[in-house]
C-alpha cells in the first residue's frame, strides 16, 4: 500500500499534537510571577504608608514652627516690658517667672522639633530604600514576564504549525486512506505499525514470515497477524 508511509507520518504528527496539547507554561515560572507581584503590591502599600508618615511629621515640625514663632514673639514682649522701666520690682519678678516658663518649653518645643525632623529623615530613608527594592521586583517580574509570554506564544506557534501540517498530510493523503486511517483508530489510537527489525512497533511482536514476504512485494495493505495494526515495511 502506498501511502502507509504518509500514514505513519500523519499518525507522528498526531502523536505530537496529543502532547504538544498537554505543553503548558513552565509552572514554576508562574508561581515566581505570582510571588514577585506580591512583592510589588506589598512594597507598594510600604511606600504608600511611609508616603503617609512623612507628611504628618512635615505638618507636625510646621505646627511646632508656628508654635514657637507666637513664643518667640510672646518673649520678646516680656523682655520689653522687663527692661522698659515701666513696672514695679514686685512685678517685675512676676514677668521674669513668666519668662523662665516660656524659655523652657520654647527649649523643649526646639527638642521636639529636632526629633521629628530625625525622624522624618528616617522615613526619607526608608522610603528610598524600599523604592530601590521596587524597582529592583519590578525589573526581575517584567524579565520573566517576558518570558513567560514568550514560552505562551512558542506553544501557540507550535500548535497552529502541527495544525497545518497535519491539515497538509491530510490533502495529500486523500479521502479513501484517510477514512481507512480513521476508521483502524476506531480500534487502536495509533494504528500503524513500523517495521523494522521484523517486529510490529504497535505490539512489539513479531511478524510472521508470510507477512514479511508480502510487505516485501509492494502492493495491497499488509496487517500485523497479532494486532492487526496497518503495517508500514521499514527496516532499518
Ligand atoms: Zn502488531
Amino acid at each position: 500500500m502506498a501511502k502507509v508511509r504518509k500514514l505513519w507520518a500523519l499518525q507522528l504528527l498526531e502523536e505530537q499534537q496529543e502532547k504538544q496539547k498537554l505543553q503548558i507554561v513552565d509552572p514554576a515560572l508562574v508561581k515566581q510571577l505570582k510571588l514577585l507581584k506580591n512583592e510589588i503590591e506589598a512594597l507598594q502599600n510600604q511606600l504608600k504608608d511611609l508616603k503617609g508618615q512623612y507628611q504628618s511629621a512635615k505638618e507636625e515640625v510646621n505646627s511646632l514652627e508656628r508654635v514657637e514663632a507666637e513664643w518667640k514673639e510672646k518673649q520678646g514682649q516680656l523682655n520689653e516690658k522687663i527692661y522698659d522701666g515701666s513696672l514695679q520690682s514686685k512685678e517685675i519678678k512676676n514677668y521674669q517667672q513668666r519668662l523662665a516658663k516660656l524659655n523652657e518649653e520654647l527649649t523643649s518645643s526646639e527638642d521636639k522639633q529636632l526629633a521629628v525632623m530625625q525622624q522624618r529623615e528616617d522615613i526619607k530613608g526608608m522610603w528610598e530604600e524600599k523604592k530601590q527594592q521596587l524597582t529592583t521586583v519590578t525589573t526581575q517580574y517584567k524579565t520573566l514576564h517576558e518570558n513567560y509570554l514568550r514560552q505562551k506564544e512558542e506553544i501557540k506557534t507550535r500548535a497552529t504549525d502541527l495544525a497545518r501540517e497535519i491539515t497538509e498530510l491530510t490533502q495529500e493523503i486523500g479521502t479513501e486512506e484517510l477514512e481507512l486511517f480513521r476508521q483502524l483508530q476506531k480500534k487502536h489510537r495509533h494504528p500503524v505499525g513500523r517495521v523494522t527489525k521484523d517486529t510490529c512497533s504497535g505490539c512489539h511482536l513479531g511478524i510472521s514470515f508470510d507477512k514479511i514476504k508480502q510487505l516485501k512485494a509492494p502492493g495491497a495493505a499488509v496487517y500485523c497477524n497479532h494486532c492487526g495494526r496497518l503495517l508500514l515495511w521499514d527496516p532499518a
